[in-house]
């Protein structure tokens, strides 16, 4: 008999009316002839609720007892399904974490799963029950109760579908699917058919918080169908899966992370190790970093950008503080006044264009670009928060994401990027020590591009997509791209193209410089492009700082970085290129499948 799971999000709970709706929806499934597995949030907003609590009594209450207090309102939800399943005539087990057997580290608030033993739920399956287990919760190797992180009810979900061998993993809530960005803040985001894993992945971690990301690694690394759903309606809604919706588009999707931090690091000595220090101090607390920037260096000093989440500030620089010192930087600054937009989509890896047409459209309305980061199929450009929801909807608008893309079910040959592969589950539960360990799927060589350097470019919106539409009108097809903040409210914009392209491309852009009154570009005729790709790059925070440390070991520079969720690549000069290779694929030879 299948298994189904069925995951209902705090707002499907809120009250016993929809506990009950929700239960017949469980009730249904069963009926159809599946073995049925429901997971439960809190109810409404319970969590808020036990943490603002918390907060009353103390400023910074230790995480241990923080999940003790916010896996009871899980608890509370699925007694009262187990409840309105029995009031329904239906038999039903409900589970904490703990009775499941669900064990995680002791990362207290943002603990990972390592393994879930599936004996208990198989047995209640076997004698017909409904299982509710709670969502959200686990223990440890010690029996401390932890939580994975809010919004961790989805892993939780897809998590036990992957340990289950379920069909589907269902996710209810109060959209009807997944949207082309969040429908509360763009009236004319469109409902998506489906999207793939990588994509899913790529818009949850740049803040399309309608799935936690870590239930995406879950579903790619194990090949688990998601559907998202109405808890509302029998509608269909979106299914996540190796599958975009069409290979034709370039864009799938916009988000939105509305409160970052932009964090830099001044006057860096430009040599190895020196940036792996500073990501170590922040892998050591856990925060995760985006849109990493690091100038190419200027009088042998260099600068280092960085976003966090806002609340995530304080917090990274106290680390800094020491870290910083270590190595003899200036100091460190921070804008905790941005936001951050992306646009994702596994079709922009083949197109060309995508990037100009974003800084355009940006361009048009007057928004400036603070910062930009690009990886094959995500662009991020950072903003004052201020434009934040004008530059969502601008970019929204600017791809049409309102219109059905065109019919295309056939991945273009070199659309490799982020394709998931098939179920491996057995092979890889084996294999690995920890459920959601990293999985670095290739580390990958590129000795074909050069880079370019535009310094001091004014800070005035447009300039960016006057620079890349002239290079593109040179016939140049612009690979990786990065902008930082300088100093004086001047930008440095660096990127990668074809080695073959640099002569046609430093013609055009010593004349756009001039005619910015900027200094001529700097370039390199030969880079080495490295890149690791696999699941869960930039949840896993110690990656980078990984990267960064084989390298410096090896004695390679970085010139250039970006992350995303399923690729990190680095720059490095093009005579380090195999050097770097190797000491990557050492570094990397216990998570490389
Ligand atoms: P639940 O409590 O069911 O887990 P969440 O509040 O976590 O629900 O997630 C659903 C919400 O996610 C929606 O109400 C919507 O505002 C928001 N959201 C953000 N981005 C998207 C998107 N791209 N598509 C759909 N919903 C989105
Ligand atoms: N109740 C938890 C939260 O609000 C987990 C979840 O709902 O997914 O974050
Ligand atoms: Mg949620």
């Amino acid at each position: 008999m299948p298994i189904i799971v069925q995951k209902f999000g705090g707002t499907s709970v809120a009250d016993s009316g929809k506990i009950l709706a929700a239960a017949r929806k469980a009730i249904r499934a069963k009926q159809q002839g599946n073995k049925v597995v429901v997971v439960v949030s809190a109810m409404g907003h319970t969590t808020d609720e036990l943490i603002a609590l918390a907060r009353q009594i103390s400023e910074n209450p230790p995480a241990r007892e923080m999940d003790m207090l916010l896996s009871t309102g899980e608890q509370v939800s699925v007694a009262l399904m187990a409840m309105a399943i029995h009031a329904l005539g239906h038999e039903a087990v409900s589970m904490t974490g703990a009775q499941i057997g669900i064990v995680t580290d002791s990362v207290h608030t943002k603990a990972r799963i390592r393994r879930i033993s599936t004996d208990r739920m198989q047995q209640a399956l076997e004698e017909g029950k409904i299982v509710i287990a709670a969502g959200f919760q686990g223990i440890d190797e010690r029996f401390n109760i932890t939580t994975l992180g809010r919004g961790g009810s989805d892993t939780t979900a897809v998590a036990l579908a992957a340990v289950l061998h379920a069909e589907v993993c269902e996710i209810y809530t109060d959209v009807d699917g997944v949207y082309t960005t969040d429908p509360r803040l763009v009236a004319e985001a469109r409902k998506l058919s489906r999207i793939s894993y990588s994509e899913m992945l790529e818009l949850a971690s740049a803040g399309a918080a309608v799935m936690h990301n870590r239930s995406i690694e879950f579903g790619k690394k194990f090949g688990v169908p998601i559907h998202v759903r109405s808890s509302f309606s029998d509608v269909p809604g979106t299914l996540i899966s190796v599958q975009p919706e069409s290979y034709a588009q370039p864009v799938c999707g916009a988000a939105l992370a509305k409160n970052e931090a932009r964090v830099t690091v001044q006057g860096l000595p430009d040599r190895p190790g020196v940036a792996m220090t500073i990501f170590n101090a922040l892998a050591a607390r856990n925060i995760g970093i985006d849109m990493i920037v690091q100038n190419v260096a200027a009088k042998g000093l260099a600068d280092l950008s960085f976003t966090v989440p806002r609340d995530e500030l304080p917090g990274a620089l106290s680390a800094l503080k020491e870290a910083a010192q270590q190595v003899g930087a200036e100091g460190v600054t921070y804008d905790d006044n941005v936001a951050k937009v992306s646009i994702v989509g596994l079709g922009m890896a083949t197109q060309t264009g995508v990037a100009e047409r974003m800084f355009r459209a940006l361009g048009e309305k007057g928004i400036n670009i603070l910062m930009i980061t690009t990886s094959e199929i995500k662009i991020s450009v950072l903003v004052s928060r201020q434009h934040a929801h004008e530059a969502l909807r601008t970019v929204h608008e600017a791809f049409q994401l309102h219109q059905p893309p065109p019919v295309c079910d056939a991945p273009p040959v070199s659309a490799a990027t982020g394709v998931s592969r098939p179920n491996r589950t057995a092979e890889l539960v084996a294999q690995m020590e920890c459920m959601e360990e990293l999985m670095i799927e290739g580390i990958a060589l590129d000795q074909t591009q050069a880079r370019v350097t535009v310094s001091d470019v004014p800070d005035r919106p447009g300039l960016a997509a006057q620079l890349f539409e002239q290079i593109a009108a040179a016939g140049v097809v612009v690979d990786m791209i990065v902008q930082s903040v300088g100093r004086d409210g001047k930008a440095d914009i660096s990127f990668t193209i074809p080695s073959g392209s640099l002569d046609p491309c430093l013609a055009t852009v010593r004349r756009v410089a001039q005619s910015l009154g900027c200094p001529p570009p700097d370039s390199a005729p030969q880079v080495a492009k490295l890149s690791v790709f696999g699941v869960g790059m930039k949840s896993h925070t110690s990656l980078s700082s990984r990267m960064f440390q084989a390298l410096a070991a090896a004695g390679i520079n970085v010139d250039m970085i970006s992350t995303s969720e399923v690729r990190v690549n680095v720059v490095v000069d093009g005579r380090h290129g195999q050097k770097a290779l190797e000491a990557l694929e050492k570094e990397f030879a216990d998570v490389l499948v």
